[in-house]
């Protein structure tokens, strides 16, 4: 709150209207449960306006320094980027909004569509967040690789057609067994590992003609075939985020058409937040959640 006075005009009778401070109302039944998307543009500048306000170079994003973010009991945001949560969909569900539309941002800018087949590189949230909007597009067959067989246990769980452990470091034979195990090249790659060989795998892997997304973020040079991309016009598109996806990533949750429950393998207190951190830092499971309410 950033008073704790309520000033307020009240009519006393006919001609005698007195501003007073009174208490400060508490919500009662109906204050309303939302989703926030944690990223609140400036709305002013041009990719504002134009609606593509994740490039915004004025954004104000939870726990993106200088921003402490929401890991706190109460948090005041923007309503423009709260999502009303229907009565079936969970807080959990609602807090799982955030990578899921990364997923819906990604398959929108590979195109992910009925019948598209589609290779996800990188089993961690991310890619399994893909994996599940792929399927929800339509795509008719998502093969999905990583290189830890647990994480790929959890793909097959959630949907994945084919799963390919990789063992190799070179790239270009990933990509011939990705083609081997799909029964030819995928159209669309969505890279969610940021592994450089990965990447190189993922433009190797592509149909000509098709396009790779680069959702994984590792190192910031990285070499890749670039003329292979060139003279068989694979179009390679990065992601920042999503934008616009929190709507279509809440319908998808409330109509049952993607269940993001099974991301979520621990859970803990608000108090107990530097061990969530250190089970994320250790690799541990999925999604790891922390329960911000008493
Ligand atoms: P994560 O580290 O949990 O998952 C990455 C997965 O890739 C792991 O399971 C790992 O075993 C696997 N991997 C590593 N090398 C591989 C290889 N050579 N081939 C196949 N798989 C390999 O991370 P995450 O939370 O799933 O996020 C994935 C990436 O997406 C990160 O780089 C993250 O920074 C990025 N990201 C980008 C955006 C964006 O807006 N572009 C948004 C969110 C996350």
């Amino acid at each position: 709150m950033m008073t704790d006075t309520n000033l307020t005009a009240i009519l006393y009778k006919k001609g005698d209207i007195k501003l007073e401070d009174i208490p400060i109302p508490e919500p009662g039944q109906g204050g309303d449960r939302v989703a926030i998307e944690p990223g609140v543009p400036c709305r002013m500048c041009r990719f504002c306006k134009s609606g593509r306000y994740n490039l915004c170079g004025d954004m104000k994003f939870c726990a993106t320094p200088p921003y402490d973010g929401n890991l706190s009991r109460f948090y005041v945001h923007a309503a423009d980027f709260c999502f009303k949560l229907p009565d079936n969909v969970s807080f959990e569900e609602g807090a799982l909004l955030e990578p899921l539309s990364v997923g819906v941002h990604a398959c929108n800018r590979g195109g992910v569509t009925l019948g598209s087949r589609v290779l996800v590189c990188g089993a961690g949230p991310i890619g399994l967040v893909n994996l599940l909007t792929a399927r929800a597009n339509g795509a008719s067959e998502v093969c999905i690789t990583d290189i830890a067989e647990s994480r790929l246990e959890i793909a097959k769980q959630l949907g994945a057609t084919f799963t390919l452990k990789v063992s190799s470091r070179d790239p270009q034979v990933v990509a011939q067994q990705v083609e081997e195990v799909m029964g030819g090249k995928p159209e669309i790659t969505i890279e969610c590992s940021g592994a450089t060989p990965s990447i190189q795998t993922a433009i190797y892997a592509t149909q000509s003609g098709g396009c790779v997304v680069l959702v994984g973020l590792g190192q910031a040079d990285v070499t890749m075939p670039i003329v292979n991309a060139a003279v068989r016009e694979v179009d390679i598109r990065g992601i920042f985020r999503y934008v616009n996806c929190y709507p279509t990533a809440l319908a998808m949750v409330a109509s049952g058409k993607v269940d993001v429950k099974p991301l979520i393998t621990h859970r803990f207190s608000l108090e107990d937040s530097i061990k969530a951190f250190e089970t994320t830092l250790r690799g541990e499971g999925i999604k790891v959640m922390i329960k911000c309410a008493r």
